[in-house]
């Protein structure tokens, strides 16, 4: 009986695979994403208008279009926006009972609009530069440092 063994036994890496793809900081690019920043560069703006994600970095060429933020951004939106806004209202009305109504009508709504347009481009940055350094979804090949073709 003869048996023959590969060069790279038990799930070693053979000759012709890709190297193993550097890691990316966690905390370096969601800091850079939740400041509308390109999670790989820095400097190049992540969104194009409000909410619209670029498809390449303008400075670096990263790719963006992968990310899948979804709901996840509106929920940690609302999140937060409600924590704020409710703690807000229940102490408004146990400090201040007297309050005319008018007044809390007023300032409840326009704090949580405005929270909300605030949040929300910051968490959707910060959810897109997660996804890119932890190469979930299309992230995993983009800037691949091999890239590999196709088999014919
Ligand atoms: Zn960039």
């Amino acid at each position: 009986m003869n048996v023959e063994f590969s060069s790279a036994p038990f799930g070693g890496l053979a000759s012709d695979e890709p190297a193993a793809k550097p890691t990316r900081n966690i905390w370096q690019s969601v800091k850079r994403g939740l400041a509308g920043k390109c999670p790989n560069c820095g400097t190049g703006k992540l969104f194009y208008r409000y909410l619209k994600v670029s498809d390449r970095c303008p400075e670096c060429g990263e790719e963006f279009f992968h990310h899948r933020a979804d709901d996840a951004p509106p929920y940690l939106t609302i999140l937060v926006t409600a924590h704020i806004v409710g703690t807000g209202m229940v102490a408004t009305s146990s400090i201040a009972p007297d309050l005319p109504l008018i007044y809390q009508m007023t300032i409840w709504p326009a704090l949580t609009l405005v929270l909300s347009l605030i949040l929300l481009p910051i968490f959707k940055g910060g959810l897109i530069a997660h996804q890119w350094a932890l190469r979930m979804h299309g992230f995993e090949t983009a800037a691949a440092t091999v890239r590999i073709p196709a088999d014919p």
